[in-house]
């Protein structure tokens, strides 16, 4: 294999940015290294990160991301049985034709709902993420709703309730706040620099509420560790405290907030020793985090993870009374924050990007959790273009959608940068460039910052962007729409243009990122809500329409019964969802599969540290070693999701014990509320 090309590094630094599924997005220096490689770093001059990368990117940008050898560098055919991963490398337009042949096809003998693509978040800028949907769209292929395996729940409940889920605290209003609580997130694993400077800096009360231990929670002012399943008796614990407290705003209530009455009349029954019963949460630990945050201005940072449970969108509706309550929205250092998105991209016409006006008719779409058995019926679909994501790592039901990426008469495509399992079972690889290796624009989930990403050398191999990817595609199609071949440089400068950035893709490339506006931006300043009846909407017919109860419900999960333990798989510290789970450097770090579960259970079961232990439910069974450690409550396990199960012993991952469970909102994922049984090896 020839070394790289490199573009314009030429002995001086370039400037990009951190596309991950991750709230920090970094700033990024690359300079030019030995033996055709570049040397990747953190920037700074970046105010999130300040010079320095997570261990896990700092590690596979200049370990996996620029290996030829692990990298997909040319389009492959499949030479062997569905999944055995054997191929031969083809050209581009063998490879594009083969595609174009049979997926049309598929389309005139079955229509084209009949082929299905599943993308998500491996590469997060916005064009890699967005310009392919014009292609489908175009098509008129089924989607698999992305949101639903991570954040769904939360953005129906919060949209009820405030009108927008993707609009939230600016972190720069922190210097007005004397409180944040954490709930739901590990900011210590998924916003490490957020965690590090942001909250270590944080210059009030910090309350983290979370079932395990994490390092945020180890640090903050306070730690409230409810069982998982109990955070609404918690969230109405502290509701029933600040009433005591007089900290509710009656004003801000009167003419901001709709459907108050009725709830706050309900919550005498709910004390703090109530809500110590319900979840185990000391009601000296609820009266302290009611005193914290009654002092105000108060932010509310609630975590994706949240929401990954069997009542998960009443959850989020619970917490978000905390805010509405005592009038902590719409003032400095006040505010909430989910998927803080909005703010980022004021302007940026999403759904251009995405090309929706290009689809004849409504877009037909699945959930994850419906992906392997819509996938085993030939009667609905006869094709899979899988991009941007890998199931066979993330989705639940391994086992299952293993099996029916096998079907023969499957016609699937594949656009990774690596050989990923999902990858191996396809007829069709193509190999997508990756980050560094072309121009687009990042965007932060917290804070209201544009970063450029930019080329810094030559793509590995033959591979192309997705967009690209996907305009040869459209050509290969016979496609004629001038939006499928809109160029990457007319694409980022409208964009820069809808957002009112004020700089040329040059100028922000030159500065790396910049802020959009000088002073913290609070979406509810004007105290507008964009609900039915202009308020925030404690009692909501939205919720009603969505399934939920007309009004959030301390509703706790029923514990498990029969000697199963509640399984919980969130983030590790060395993958980033699965982005990284192949290179060999992380994958010595960090060790074998492990599941943490607590000493008493672990006396109690008679397990040991390291002890191979296997966890068992109707999805599947898995090996794991013990890790015997005071993380969790008893009865709640937790075991590290994004590793590879090709590279695993048992060829599995977490997810093969993840059945397909809904939370309540019907099709989005429950995978926190997976129950297992664990039994030592012998
Ligand atoms: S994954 Fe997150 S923490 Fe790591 S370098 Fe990227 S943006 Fe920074």
């Amino acid at each position: 294999m020839c070394c790289p090309t490199f573009l314009p590094l030429r002995g001086r630094l370039i400037r990009t940015n951190c596309p991950r599924d991750c709230y920090d997005n970094c700033g990024i220096v690359v300079r030019a290294g030995r033996d055709g490689r570049v040397i990747v770093s953190g920037d700074p001059g970046h105010p999130i990160n300040r010079g320095t990368l997570c261990a896990k990117c700092a590690t596979a940008y200049n370990g996996v991301w620029q290996d030829p050898e692990a990298r997909l560098t040319t389009p492959r055919r499949r030479v062997g049985p569905k999944g055995d991963a054997a191929f031969t490398p083809i050209g581009w337009d063998e490879a594009l034709t083969e595609i174009a042949e049979r997926t049309q096809r598929i389309v005139d003998d079955h229509g084209p709902e009949s082929v299905l693509h599943t993308h998500y978040s491996g590469t997060l800028s916005l064009l890699a993420y967005a310009f392919p949907m014009r292609f489908f769209h175009r098509l008129g292929a089924t989607e698999v709703e992305p949101d639903s395996i991570c954040n769904l729940a939360g953005h129906v409940a919060w949209s009820s309730m405030f009108g927008t889920s993707v609009a939230g605290f600016d972190p720069r209003t922190a210097v007005d706040s004397s409180c944040v609580v954490v709930w739901g997130a590990n900011p210590s694993h998924s916003a490490p620099h957020m965690d590090r400077h942001w909250l270590g800096e944080f210059p009030g009360s910090v309350v983290v509420v979370d079932p395990v231990r994490t390092d945020s929670a180890a640090r903050a002012d306070l730690h409230l560790q409810p069982y998982p399943g109990s955070d609404a008796a918690v969230a109405f614990a502290i509701l029933n405290a600040l009433q005591a407290l007089g900290a509710f705003d009656r004003a801000f209530i009167s003419e901001h907030v709709h459907g108050a009455e009725e709830l706050i009349s309900s919550l005498g029954p709910y004390t703090p020793e109530w809500g110590e019963q319900q979840s185990g949460v000391p009601a000296s630990q609820i009266r302290r985090a009611a005193e914290l945050y009654a002092a105000g201005p108060a932010l509310l940072w609630a975590g994706q993870g949240l929401q990954r449970q069997p009542t998960g969108a009443n959850v989020m509706r619970a917490i978000g009374l905390l805010p509405t309550l005592t009038g902590n929205i719409g003032k400095p250092g006040a505010g909430i924050s989910y998927l803080n998105i909005a703010p980022a991209l004021m302007g940026a016409d999403f759904d251009e990007l995405a090309g929706a006006s290009l689809a004849a008719a409504p877009v037909p779409k699945i959930n994850h959790i419906g992906l392997a058995s819509g996938l085993e019926d030939p009667q609905r679909f006869r094709s899979l273009f899988c991009w941007n994501t890998n199931p066979l790592a993330s989705a639940a039901e391994q086992t299952r959608l293993r099996a029916a990426l096998r079907r023969h008469d499957l016609f699937t495509v594949v656009v990774d940068c690596f050989a990923t399992d999902t990858a191996d079972h396809a007829d069709i690889v193509l190999p997508a460039a990756g980050f560094l290796e072309f121009d687009d624009l990042t965007f932060n989930y917290m804070t209201p910052i544009i970063g450029a990403q930019q080329q810094v050398r030559s793509p590995v191999g033959d591979s192309f962007p997705n967009q690209e990817i996907f305009r040869r595609l459209a050509t290969a199609m016979g496609y004629t729409e001038p939006e499928l071949y809109e160029t990457d440089d007319v694409l980022i400068e409208r964009l820069l243009a809808q957002m009112n950035v004020g700089l040329s893709f040059e100028e922000l490339a030159e500065r790396g990122h910049t802020y959009l506006g000088d002073e913290p931006l609070d979406p509810f300043a004007e105290l507008r809500f964009r609900t039915p009846t202009g308020r925030i909407e404690i009692a909501s017919e939205a919720a009603s329409n969505a399934g939920l109860s007309r009004l959030p419900t301390p509703a706790v999960d029923n514990r498990p019964t029969d000697g199963r333990f509640r399984l919980l798989s969130p983030s590790s510290p060395w993958q980033l969802n699965n982005s990284h789970g192949n290179d060999p450097t992380i994958l010595r770090r960090a060790g074998a599969a492990t599941v943490t579960i607590n000493p008493d259970d672990a006396a109690e079961l008679g397990i040991t540290d390291g002890d191979p232990v296997r966890l068992s439910n109707p999805a599947g069974r898995l090996q794991l070693h013990a890790k015997v450690e005071a993380m969790t409550p008893r009865g709640v396990l937790v075991s590290h999701k994004g590793r590879w199960p090709k590279l695993e012993p048992s060829g599995r991952n977490v997810n093969a014990l993840h059945e397909p469970h809904s939370s309540d909102i019907e099709g989005c994922s429950a995978v926190h509320g997976t129950e297992v049984t664990v039994e030592v090896v012998t």
